[in-house]
């Protein structure tokens, strides 16, 4: 079965206020604090559209590859629900503010070209909480009017893993141009995904399913894989796939039924009234993308032909703008290849065992260089540098050479201790003795690991080498 996927992303634009009234955009407020009349929807209010906003727009789709659109108008979507007072969100329907662009992704070691359809700009909507009374819901509208950029993929993707890399990089595109923050855990970036599957590439795409309430990358990639599952096991039982609106349960990790897919004339789109149309003329969009910076794909080009990196290496070193140029600032005091080593092996090993990311990390600069001095002058073994001593220093916010002292991480090249622990190896290891008598080359290697193993990694990997080989020779 062939899998087609396109993703609706809500992505908050960065503002310090909202995109139509003054109200400040904050977080975790206590509820309805932040509101006035305009996000209240109250009868006679006006909307006035926020310049930063509409700026920081902008600047989204030109990060995109997006074509501006010069005719700026918004629309009104009409709908129901507790947590829209005015009966309709403010939208943009015929003329998004972007049209196209494209976000790469990495699928099967090749570089595939996501089409972006567009990126129009809208107002979130309040919410509903339900744990604040045993028998009703309260609506809190802090949210209501919160500036958003919806960004809306062509059906390119083909598996949950492009999806979960698209996304990737669409945050790190948005956090590079300072458009938005992307912070899943505050809402900043929503995800809806449309999934469809048909036999053959020659099929008409298949009945298309939205999932809603994606709440993580994870998320996004574990709701794909369920549904496309689902799907299939409909077809081969030759169930028809109704189109419909599903939400995943992160608990229990299944989507559901919430109910049939509507469509956009549903929602009874008309043009907004109170907010004029205007006419952007295209040098202010020549300016605004003048102050654009370095964009994640010129950088990683960069990266390459500048420090000799790998596609790989600089690929994941250019996703975060913060460790971007931590890697910069510490090639002025350490080899590319070292630092890049370093920051793709154990760092970015430890990242992703914290489910952190690198900013929130709190790895100084100094310290990187640092160790890798430690290591270079062989005070420390690069293994135990990067399993003991990197995971201390980042714990206990201290200077490298200081924790390898306290927690005696120094490199063992005494000959005594190393023959010590070399002859234990070789007593408890007959079978593999045998084996390197008998012409096994490889056998050694496997004590050599033994050796290091007993010294938790703090024997000098040379010397253990040179003197296995020796002891070895003199063993019977
Ligand atoms: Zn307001
Ligand atoms: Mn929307």
């Amino acid at each position: 079965m062939l899998t087609t996927i396109g993703l609706e992303v809500h992505v908050q634009l960065g503002s310090k206020t909202k995109i139509f009234c003054g109200c400040e955009v904050l977080f975790g407020s206590a509820p309805n604090k932040n509101v006035c009349p305009v996000c209240l929807g109250l009868p006679g209010s006006l909307p006035v559209l926020n310049k930063q906003v509409f700026y920081l727009g902008l600047k989204a789709v030109l990060a995109l590859g997006g074509e501006p659109s010069t005719f700026v108008k918004f629309d009104r979507k009409n709908y129901f629900y507790p947590d829209l007072p005015k009966g309709y969100q403010i939208s943009q329907y015929d003329h998004p503010l972007g049209k196209g662009g494209v976000i790469e992704v990495m699928a099967g070691g090749q570089i595939k070209k996501i089409r972006i359809n567009r990126l129009h700009l809208e107002e979130d909507a309040g919410k509903l909480l339900h744990d604040q009374s045993p028998d009703s819901s309260v609506v809190d509208l802090n949210r209501a009017g919160t500036p958003l950029a919806e960004i809306v993929s062509e059906p390119d993707l083909e598996s949950a893993e492009q999806a979960y890399e698209y996304l990737t990089f669409l945050k790190a595109l948005m956090r590079a141009v300072g458009a938005s923050e992307c912070d899943m855990e505050k809402g900043q970036l929503r995800c809806d995904a449309n999934v469809s599957i048909r036999k053959n590439a020659s099929d008409p795409l298949g009945k298309r399913v939205e999932i809603k309430n994606l709440n993580s990358f994870k998320a996004v990639k574990a709701a794909i894989e369920h549904e496309v599952e689902r799907q299939s096991l409909a077809y081969e039982k030759g169930e028809v796939i109704a189109q419909e609106t599903r939400l995943w349960d992160d608990t229990r990790q299944k989507t559901f039924s919430m109910r049939s897919k509507e469509e956009a004339h549903d929602y009874r789109y008309f043009p907004e009234p109170d907010l004029v149309p205007f006419t952007l003329k295209k040098e202010e969009i020549e300016k605004i993308r003048a102050t654009l910076p370095e964009l994640p794909k010129a950088k990683l080009s960069r990266f390459i032909a500048q420090y000799g990196l790998s596609a790989y290496d600089a690929g994941i070193l250019t996703q975060e703008k913060e460790e971007a140029d931590f890697f910069e600032s510490c090639v002025k005091h350490s080899s590319p290849k070292t630092v890049a080593n370093w920051m793709t092996g154990p760092v970015a090993a430890y990242v992703n065992a914290k489910s952190i990311s690198f900013s929130e990390l709190g790895l100084k600069q100094e310290w990187l260089i640092e160790m890798i001095k430690l290591v270079e002058s062989s005070a420390i073994s690069f293994q135990a540098a990067k399993e003991k001593l990197l995971p201390e220093v980042i714990e206990q916010k201290k200077e490298p050479r200081q924790v390898m002292k306290e927690k005696g991480l120094e490199q063992v090249s005494d000959d005594t201790q190393l023959m010590q622990w070399i002859s234990e190896v070789i007593q408890a290891n007959p079978k593999v003795v045998a084996d390197f008598k008998s012409g096994k080359e490889a056998a050694a290697m496997f004590l050599v690991g033994q050796a290091m193993k007993k010294s938790q990694g703090k024997a000098n990997p040379i010397k253990v080498k040179e003197l296995m080989i020796l002891k070895l020779s003199q063993t019977s």
